[in-house]
């Protein structure tokens, strides 16, 4: 779509720019995500990282319940780590985030009171910091095993 020239480098310069990985859920009526992960887990695309989403400088994922009524499933949150660790590779500075963070925005209790925001955050900083470092590192032995 774009040319060859002049906006190839647009992309990674965006890269760069991406701040924030902010969580929805279903209750929230703003739109404009970037992924979609219904209720069996399955993750949809809806659009390309190099879209501006409802917020700059972010990547948008909204997980389908209403979380203020009842927290997400399992599978729901599995799927939802294993997003998160193709984020971090791809935008290792982003930090992750909630809705109802972004300031100045309209007052919003997403991604719902039920949602686990808090236990999320917390393995951002650990579990999610590991499980990078063994994909780094299986790539690195991929790579340079047969030397
Ligand atoms: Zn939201």
């Amino acid at each position: 779509m774009e040319t060859e020239t002049g906006k190839s480098s647009a992309p990674q310069g965006r890269r760069g720019g991406i701040k924030f990985v902010l969580l929805h859920h279903g209750g929230c009526d703003s739109g404009g995500f970037h992924y979609r992960i219904d209720a069996n887990g399955r993750v949809d695309a809806e659009l390309d990282e190099s879209e501006r989403g409802q917020h700059p400088r972010s990547i948008g994922i909204v997980v389908e319940g209403d979380f203020d009524a009842e927290a997400p499933n399992d599978v729901q949150l599995a799927e939802l780590r294993r997003l998160l660790l193709k984020l971090k590779l791809r935008y290792p500075a982003a930090e992750l985030g909630a809705h109802r963070q972004v300031r100045g925005g309209v007052e919003t209790t997403c991604p719902g009171r039920r949602f686990p925001m808090k236990a999320l955050a917390e393995w951002s900083r650990t579990g999610l910091l590991d499980e990078r470092d063994e994909v780094l590192r299986r790539d690195f032995e991929a790579q340079y095993s047969k030397i």
